[in-house]
């Protein structure tokens, strides 16, 4: 405070006020707090220094008489040598100039540490006019330097994430033009270069965007919210090409809230659009044929209701399932079955508008949707198309098939209100279809739908019906002609099911195939006829075979030779007591698989029927090839033996082949006398019918075989 320099500053100026200003004082308390050495020195070497206020120690770590006249160092020695040159050179030419100068250079302070400072000063002159001294001011800018050494060291990182960033990054106006882009951004649209981009795209709403109106709703987000998210939008590449990009923005705005401009991130996502849209379609599209499936028919038939009340129109629901797929799929193989899907499926789409849908349901079901129907003719109209395109005969590998569908139709509105009802009701349409003979089409009625809830209800018991012991095994005898004994007995399925009564296997054996319980449900018969069989047998009576039907479903199953041990084993009978009876059709469109399961069925010790003989197609050279014991010609044919010529001529034939081919025949359906006797003459071998018996319970039936010591006769002539 008692600096020594005081008095040249400047004179007080005296007033005879009651307090005195004492402006050197004033002055005195200025400069000792400035933050900062003010200073006045020669213009010499090392700068000697005549003046410093008290910031002196706090910017040097010296004391201002320990600098002043270099009493203990020079204001030079502080400077930091390699500085020295450039603040000499700096400060001289400045005072040539007669101007002010500033400065920044380092200095080493008392304690060692090194400082970064800010010279500003003036030259002085002496009373001669000669430049004597410089005046000035001199402040610590470390703290300066460090925010402009951070802020260039962000600028140099920014820049380097602006440069090598993956992402696409720009600035653009709102007008649509480039401010700036960064070299990724280039990339992704295609362009040299940033500045090449820049270039070229001048107008972005017509330039970049597939769709205008996207630059358009772009804008109009800004403005509303001032950022955009994930905002995917097809663009075009300098190419012509065009990708898909998503974009994240926001709007940069002046200080009175308008738009300045915006910025935000590409990036380019075509590959995930590809990859969702495969994803979508594979979701929506049978892989097979490439149809809409299932969950997309849904939607198609949503889609025509909509349009149908809009316009008072039909909707046609049209299902069509091929007729015998399942035994060219088994029979042939799955690649021939898949051949011939797609096969239909071209055809099926070669029949319809283009407005109209056609999808596969799964297996060998496909359904068609037509819209805009004004009545059934025109339904079916389309229809016939359809039946008769599928029966055009199909080649494959030189092959000819024979093709035929059966189809069901529904309508919108009065079969059904949504997708599921209407679906609903062209199965039911089309199941009628399959049981009126197949190869034709069917519209849905009411009684249908009665017809298919019964089904329904019947499936839902039968699965209870095993284990509520509803079954019951009846047998029927079968006689052998030349000694009139029974010799064996047919096992046949009833049903006691509560509040029906017995219901025929006729009623619901294709429903326990379809649901699959035909399974557990023929293990059990098989079962308990090895056991009667061996119960009879042990109770004394005359052994006697007996003949267990076998469904083509359980002939598919792989466990069925295992199957057919266990019962044997569990019964302990003999198994030459057992006879397994397959029908005609199951035998002939499976050959290879059936005659490999045979075989390995023979090798148990059981004998093979083919059931229904005459009712389907067989062909000699199987009936050679596989193992089979016996024909049984079918009722039908026995019915009119003694009226119908053509009747007659068959089962005449039917036992003479079978002969030839060393097997026995066995009639079944013999009804009356003139059967038995008509039968009898031309060599039949066994005969099975209600001239004999009905199909008896078991024990009605070991009644029949007490009594077997005697010859059978007829009792229900
Ligand atoms: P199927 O094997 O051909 O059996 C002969 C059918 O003809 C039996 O009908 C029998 O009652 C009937 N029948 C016997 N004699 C006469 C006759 O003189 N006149 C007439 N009109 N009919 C006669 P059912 O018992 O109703 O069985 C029908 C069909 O159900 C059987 O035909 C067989 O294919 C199947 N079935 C029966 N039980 C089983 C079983 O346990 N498993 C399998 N998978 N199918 C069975
Ligand atoms: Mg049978
Ligand atoms: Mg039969």
């Amino acid at each position: 405070m008692n600096s020594p320099h005081h008095a040249h500053l400047a004179e007080p100026d005296v007033t005879d006020t009651a307090a005195p200003l004492d402006v050197t004082r004033l002055l005195t308390t200025i400069t000792d707090n400035l933050v900062g050495m003010i200073y006045r020195c020669r213009i010499d070497a090392i700068w000697t220094m005549e003046f410093v206020g008290e910031g002196c120690h706090k910017l040097t770590g010296y004391r201002p008489d320990e600098l002043v006249f270099n009493n203990r160092v020079s204001y030079d020695q502080m400077t930091l040598p390699e500085d020295r040159e450039h603040v000499s050179r700096t400060i001289r030419a400045a005072l040539e100039a007669n101007e002010s100068f500033d400065v920044e250079y380092r200095i080493r302070r008392a304690d060692g540490r090194i400082r970064w400072v800010l010279e500003r000063g003036v030259g002085l002159r002496d009373a001669y006019g000669q430049l004597a001294w410089i005046e000035g001011f001199i402040q610590d800018i470390a703290e300066r330097m460090a925010t402009n050494e951070a802020l260039r060291e962000a600028v140099r990182r920014y820049s380097s994430i602006f440069e090598n960033a993956t992402e696409g990054i720009f600035q653009t106006t709102p007008e649509g033009r480039y401010l700036n882009a960064n070299p990724a951004l280039a990339r992704i649209y295609g362009h040299a270069s940033p500045d090449a981009l820049i270039i070229h795209l001048r107008d972005i709403t017509r330039q970049l965007y597939v769709s205008p109106g996207r630059r358009a709703e772009f804008v109009h987000l800004m403005q509303a919210q001032g950022v955009v998210r994930n905002f995917e939008s097809q663009v075009y590449r300098h190419d012509g090409s065009i990708i898909w990009i998503s974009e994240n923005a926001r709007a940069v705005k002046n200080a009175d809230g308008s738009v300045q401009f915006f910025e935000g991130t590409v990036v380019d996502i075509t590959e995930r659009k590809q990859y969702e849209a495969e994803l979508e379609h594979q979701a929506s599209h049978d892989s097979l044929t490439g149809l809409p499936n299932r969950s997309l028919l849904r939607d198609r038939i949503d889609q025509a209701i909509a349009k149908a009340q809009r316009d008072g129109k039909l909707v046609a629901v049209v299902f069509v399932d091929l007729d015998h797929f399942k035994l060219i799929n088994d029979s042939l193989g799955h690649h021939v079955g898949d051949c011939l899907l797609l096969e239909i499926a071209a055809r099926l789409s070669s029949c319809i508008r283009s407005h109209d849908c056609v999808a596969r349901q799964g297996g060998d079901e496909f359904v068609i949707v037509l819209t805009e129907q004004d009545d059934d003719h025109e339904i079916i109209a389309i229809v016939s198309r359809l039946l008769e395109s599928i029966s055009q005969p199909w080649m494959h590998h030189g092959q000819e098939y024979g093709l035929s569908c059966s189809i069901g139709i529904s309508c919108y509105p009065q079969d059904g209100a949504d997708p599921d009802a209407l679906l609903r009701s062209a199965d039911a349409a089309m199941y009628q279809a399959k049981a009126s003979g197949r190869g034709t089409y069917h519209f849905y009625t009411r009684e249908l739908n009665r017809a298919i809830s019964e089904r329904l209800e019947l499936e839902n018991s039968l699965r209870h019906a095993l284990d509520r012991n509803e079954f019951h095994v009846y047998y029927q005898p079968r006689i052998e002609v030349a000694s009139g004994r029974i010799v064996s007995a047919e096992a046949l399925i009833r049903w006691d099911c509560p509040g029906k009564g017995l219901i025929p296997p006729d009623s619901f054996i294709s429903i326990a195939e379809e649901s699959g319980l035909i399974i557990p449900i023929g293990q059990w018969v098989l079962q308990e006829a090895c056991r009667q069989a061996s119960a009879w047998q042990r109770a004394g009576l005359p052994p006697i075979g007996v003949s267990v039907n076998l469904s083509p479903i359980q002939f598919r199953q792989d466990g069925l030779v295992d199957a057919v041990a266990a019962a044997l084993a569990l019964a302990e009978l003999d198994p030459a007591y057992l006879e397994l009876e397959l029908t005609e059709s199951l035998v002939m469109h499976d050959a290879e698989r059936i005659n490999v399961a045979m075989q390995s069925l023979k090798a148990l010790g059981v004998d093979i029927a083919v059931d229904d003989f005459g009712t389907g197609y067989s062909s000699l050279s199987y009936l050679k090839r596989f193992p089979v014991d016996r024909l049984k010609v079918d009722k039908s044919f026995v019915r009119d033996i003694d009226s119908d010529p053509d009747d007659a001529a068959i089962v005449r034939a039917i036992i003479t082949l079978g002969h030839a081919l060393g097997l026995k025949v066995v009639a079944e359906g013999v009804e009356t006398r003139a059967h038995l006797e008509f039968l009898r003459q031309h060599g039949c071998d066994e005969l099975q019918g209600y001239y004999f018996s009905r199909p008896v319970p078991a024990l009605e039936m070991e009644v029949l075989l007490r009594n077997a010591g005697a010859p059978q006769s007829g009792r229900a002539e």
